[in-house]
């Protein structure tokens, strides 16, 4: 099977030398990636600024913004059999990039902010798709209920909850899994890499699944 996979936080310009992102390592998309190559399935792995070698043998794609993301998620969804987006995508980007760095003046200073386009929703949204759809939720409360929200809203067919206090910048993680049909998994705290051998067995069998139901 081919999975895409996004990781990583994104970078949103404000000026040529600064920019608005978050805390992501990437780690758990990587490890996921490295999970899905070691059990023989292609990946495309659409990354933003990390510091992690990219996995061998996988279809590497380097992005930056959100925008760059969308567009190379866009590009490869439909070829693609499970999409897992793993990345820390910034929820508002500046309304407008300065070309020439800002200098200061005023005591005070604000920028307008701008919602970004929701990669994982615009997945969701295409009617009749054949990827299985695959979202992330960390959270630092209501993790359920945030979790829940989220599965349903953005019409994914698996959301992996985690506490963002546990799982930011860690090798570790735990996980609480949500299926479309109401199913639920808990899976406790381990490295990422192990819990990244398991999400890879849950995708791949959903998939399987679905795909026999279609038949
Ligand atoms: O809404 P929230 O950002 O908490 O949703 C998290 C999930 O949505 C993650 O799977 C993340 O990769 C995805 N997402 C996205 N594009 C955005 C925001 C979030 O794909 N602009």
């Amino acid at each position: 099977m081919t999975f895409l996979i996004t990781a990583g936080p994104t970078r949103e310009a404000i000026d040529p030398v600064r920019y608005i992102s978050n805390r992501s390592s990437g780690k758990m998309g990587y490890a996921i990636a490295e999970a899905a190559l070691n059990a023989g399935h292609d990946v495309i792995l659409v990354s933003g600024p990390v510091n992690l070698p990219p996995p061998r043998n996988s279809k590497f794609i380097s992005v930056s913004t959100s925008d760059e993301m969308f567009d190379a998620v866009h590009q490869y969804a439909n070829s693609s059999d499970i999409c897992v987006l793993c990345a820390a995508v910034a929820d508002y980007k500046p309304a407008q990039v300065s070309q020439v760095k800002i200098k200061k003046s005023a005591d005070e200073f604000s920028i307008e902010l701008v919602r970004t386009r929701d990669i994982l929703k615009s997945l969701g949204d295409q009617p009749a798709h054949k990827f299985l759809l695959v979202g992330f939720a960390a959270e630092t409360d209501e993790l359920e209920a945030n979790a829940r929200k989220k599965l349903r809203e953005k019409n994914c067919d698996i959301i992996v909850g985690n506490d963002a206090r546990v799982a930011m910048e860690s090798d570790e993680n735990e996980l609480l899994i949500l299926f479309r049909d109401g199913e639920t998994k808990r899976i406790s705290r381990a490295p990422k890499k192990n819990l990244a051998c398991e999400l890879v067995k849950i995708f791949s069998n959903s998939q399987q699944k679905s795909l026999t139901k279609k038949m």
